[in-house]
């Protein structure tokens, strides 16, 4: 049956495609498809894997003391026992090779079946075995991640483009770095059942170019694995088992859409001018270095945003070394061709953790906790580390260093103390660096546009995250879809702090940049300009799109009508400015 599910939209785009789910769990094991062919020894795997688990629990159950309190030998039977059951492997074999997932995948897959008819029952023991059963899955799990570990093949989603499945992700939640972990896969689209406009999710997905939808809510109970979905990545529709006129007229939607962005490839080469003009320099944000390539193929005129943090958030990894870091820093500097490249200093917490190197713990997860460079200063060899790599960087091009979330003049003077400090070690050394590096500032904290000139006598640049400047100037979290609709861009407030930020940068002649999304939002590019903006800094899949609207704007008239829009506070009067700003 035909039906669909609307939420937030964030990537635009038409997709369509089967629906792939992906549980949590099995977010933290590696899944793909098996090669044709390969069927058996992938089953052979998961086989052998339980069969190592058996001897595990075998020799576990032998060596208990004989003092061993005997509910411990009980736990080990009921565990041989489930992991005898051959209904336990039976799923995901015949899911092995029937749909050539990996074992991993199967396995998982079938675990979430398994418990989600456990938490159906009301009965307290019964309940109790769930646990039990994702324990020995676990096990098996952690048995076959050992066994992929030892092998040569690079497991991780690898095959799907191969194999020609157009697939449409649908998960609970992802967070950013497992988003990061798709970039290289032929997924067509993303469905999640939570996330904001602005959550570093959906920034990964439109940095992707992907049709996303977010917070839908109960999309990963509705849909189920293999439905055929379309996605509306414009107006935030989900469309699930579509019918054949449904399907062909979404096909004709899907090939405006590639026909446009196609046209809009034609402005590349063009200069970013107004039609009165004023130059307008636009700047890429990147989560990645190898990002630089499509920033520079678009005209980039640099980056104005490196999500350096994206480097620390693998899961499986431990921190970046200084070496590590400063290979990833120069390669951006190699790819943007000294063009200014400006690296955000770690602004993990919130809704980015930390990868496994690191003390999980430290990092806070609410939005107002110890995130970004609150963090970076109570770790300050961490801090320093990433300096020095940066100003390695800097030796090979314009690397910049930028900070994030800054507030206080006290943190503002201990992390220029500190890159004092990573200067001085790199003199020490005798390494090579910019003595001369750039150091700018983000503006996302209310409390900092409201005392810009602490920001303006301090720093060489400024870049205003208006994601987080709105999430706390609105009291906000930018990833909670229950309050998404109260995220408002447009809110009075807001259009009054931009106003008055790249004002007062402007009058003080210190560079001022927008990197936050609604820079990329070619809705607000005529507001932006009104402003007086003249950089912007945004995905590279955005990038075009703005330009067009630069191109066809009048900045003279634009500014002779801005006075209005800022003095407009009622709904409707504001609604009538704004109109007329954008006739
Ligand atoms: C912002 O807050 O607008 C910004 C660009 O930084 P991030 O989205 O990474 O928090
Ligand atoms: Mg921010």
């Amino acid at each position: 049956m035909t039906f669909a599910l609307h939420g937030i939209p964030v990537s635009k785009g038409i997709a369509i495609g089967k629906a792939i789910l992906i549980s949590r769990a099995a977010l933290e094991v590696s899944h793909h498809l098996v090669e044709a062919g390969k069927e058996e020894t992938e089953a052979q795997r998961l086989l052998d894997a339980f069969e190592q688990v058996r001897l595990e629990l075998d020799q576990l159950r032998h060596g208990l003391p004989k003092d061993a309190p005997q509910e411990m030998a009980a736990f080990l039977d009921v565990h041989g026992m489930i992991l005898a059951d051959p209904a336990l492997a039976e799923k995901p074999l015949k899911l092995i090779r029937t749909q050539r997932l990996n074992a991993a995948w199967a396995l998982t897959t079938e675990l979430n079946d398994l418990l989600e008819q456990f938490s159906e029952i009301e009965d307290a023991y019964l309940k109790e075995r769930a646990n039990d059963i994702r324990q020995v899955a676990e096990r098996v799990l952690k048995a076959l991640n050992n066994q992929e570990k030892n092998s040569l093949v690079s497991p991780e989603f690898s095959s799907f483009g191969e194999s020609g499945v157009e697939a449409i992700i649908v998960a609970h939640d992802i967070a950013p770095h497992d988003m990061l972990r798709f970039k290289d896969h032929a997924f067509t689209g993303f469905v999640t059942d939570l996330g904001g406009k602005t959550s570093h999710t959906a920034i990964v997905a439109r940095s992707m170019e992907i049709p996303a939808v977010v917070g839908v809510r109960h999309a990963s109970e509705m849909i189920r694995h293999g439905d055929w979905l379309v996605i509306d990545g414009e107006h935030g529709v989900v469309v699930v088992a579509p019918d054949e006129q449904l399907l062909s007229e979404y096909r004709v939607l899907q090939e405006r859409a590639i026909e446009e962005t196609r046209k809009l490839q034609q402005l590349k080469f063009s200069r970013t001018c107004t039609a009165d003009g004023v130059s307008i320099e636009l700047f890429a944000n990147i989560e990645l270095p190898d990002d630089a390539t499509h920033a520079v193929e678009l005209g980039a005129v640099g980056v104005g945003l490196f999500r350096s943090e994206f480097l620390f958030m693998d899961r499986n990894q431990a921190l970046p070394d200084e070496e590590q870091q400063y290979q990833e820093y120069r390669r951006v500097v190699d790819l943007m061709h000294g063009l200014p490249v400006n690296i955000r200093t770690i602004d993990v917490g919130a809704d980015k953790a930390l990868g496994a190197g690191a003390d999980l713990s430290q990092t806070g997860t609410s939005p107002l906790g110890l995130r970004a460079i609150r963090w970076s200063l109570t770790e300050p060899e961490i801090f320093l580390t990433q300096l020095r790599a940066i100003l390695r960087a800097s030796a090979h091009g314009q690397a910049r260093i930028m900070i994030p979330m800054l507030a206080h003049a006290k943190e503002i003077d201990e992390t220029l103390r500190l890159i004092e400090k990573a200067k001085q070690q790199l003199h020490q050394r005798g390494q090579a660096f910019n003595p001369n590096i750039q150091v700018g500032a983000m503006i996302e904290i209310p409390a900092a546009a409201l005392v810009l000139p602490l920001f303006i006598s301090r720093f060489d640049f400024l870049s205003v995250g208006t994601n987080d400047l709105i999430q706390y100037t609105l009291a906000i979290d930018r990833a909670d879809h229950a309050v998404a609709h109260l995220y408002d861009p447009l809110h009075p407030a807001i259009l009054i702090l931009l106003a008055n930020i790249i004002g007062q940068a402007k009058r003080a002649n210190v560079p001022i940049a927008i990197c936050g999304e609604m820079a990329g939002d070619p809705s607000l590019t005529k507001l932006l300009l009104a402003f007086g903006l003249t950089d912007f800094s945004m995905h590279f899949s955005q990038l075009l799109l703005v330009k067009r609207e630069i191109l066809k704007a009048n900045v003279g008239v634009l500014q002779s009508r801005i006075s209005q829009v800022l003095e407009a506070i009622e709904p409707v009067a504001q609604a009538e400015a704004l109109e007329n700003l954008f006739a």
